[in-house]
């Protein structure tokens, strides 16, 4: 549908922080830039928060640039509406600038966060977005001028970690699987909260609390992708995510380590070759440190 009526394409990731959509619907932006969409991706937040070692505008500065260069790597485009972390806030003043933005940009495809989520920021990035989404095109609900073709887009929650979302709308052979993008048209907000609270629920030693039961193959350097994949073939509940080059790369370490101790993940099993920088060993032995079985 979006191919046949869509002149102006568009597409917006409208996320709370720097890394929320490079690991949410990164697979998705690649897929977009490949198929020739203009891709945008907004942090309502500029990731102050996040460092045990640096300071604010350091830790801000580094994380910016992380997006910038993200962005860049698949021709994007990347801007910061610079809220601080964890002050993410749906009002007059963050509405306004967020509908500037869209106006500016003018988006027929946006993503966002879901409606209920673990985080704050993120909820209140979804509002800005939904606002936005709605009012960018109304004449008078900003000064900027609108662009020839701007239209109401077509909003869609992403949420491939929480498992809130159900239908895959986009994937790419360049990422690990569990990686790929999924995400799913607006659905009545009430129906998410009610989902979870209903479902079977799984507390972690480190306190957090997940959905899902998954088993974790992580594989640390390209060559052990098929070892892993293997492993995980007709496994239920099994996901294979890995880094696939043999260098240094704190950014996909970090990764590897935020989505094996993600509370859905209930053990993990690292796979590699050993002359690769990413030890498979000692990931495990730091997934271990969250008190779920990792070797
Ligand atoms: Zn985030």
């Amino acid at each position: 549908m979006l191919r046949d009526t869509l002149t102006r394409r568009f597409a917006l990731s409208f996320m709370a922080h720097p890394d929320d959509a490079e690991i949410l619907c990164g697979g998705t932006l690649i897929r977009l830039a490949s198929m020739v969409w203009q891709v945008h991706i907004v942090t309502t937040a500029r990731g102050d928060c996040w460092s045990a070692t640096l300071g604010p505008d350091e830790i801000a500065a580094i994380r910016l640039e992380e997006g910038r260069k993200a962005a860049q790597s698949i021709g994007a485009r990347y801007h910061c509406l610079n809220i601080d972390d964890v002050c993410v806030t749906f009002c007059e003043q963050t509405s306004r600038l967020a509908i500037d933005l869209f106006r500016r940009i003018a988006p027929t495809l946006v993503f966002t966060h879901p409606r209920f989520h673990y985080m704050m920021d993120h909820e209140q990035t979804h509002l800005l977005a939904r606002a936005a989404t709605f009012s960018y095109p109304i004449p008078n609900a900003s000064t900027i001028p609108l662009v020839e073709g701007t239209q109401v887009p077509w909003l869609y929650n992403v949420d491939p970690l929480e498992g809130l979302a159900t239908v895959a709308a986009a994937t790419t052979n360049d990422l690990p699987r569990s990686t790929y993008t999924v995400a799913r048209p607006r659905t009545p907000p009430m129906c998410e909260p009610l989902t979870v609270l209903q479902g079977t629920g799984y507390l972690r030693p480190d306190g957090s609390k997940g959905v899902r039961n998954l088993v974790l193959v992580v594989y640390t350097v390209q060559c052990a992708s098929h070892v892993a994949h293997a492993i995980a073939d007709g496994e239920s509940d099994t996901h294979v995510v890995g880094f696939p080059g043999c260098f240094d790369n704190q950014y996909a370490i970090r990764l590897l380590l935020a989505l094996a101790r993600h509370p859905n993940v209930g053990a993990c099993l690292c796979v590699g070759l050993g002359c690769e920088y990413t030890q498979p060993k000692r990931l495990a032995e730091t997934i271990a440190k969250s008190g779920r079985p990792a070797e």
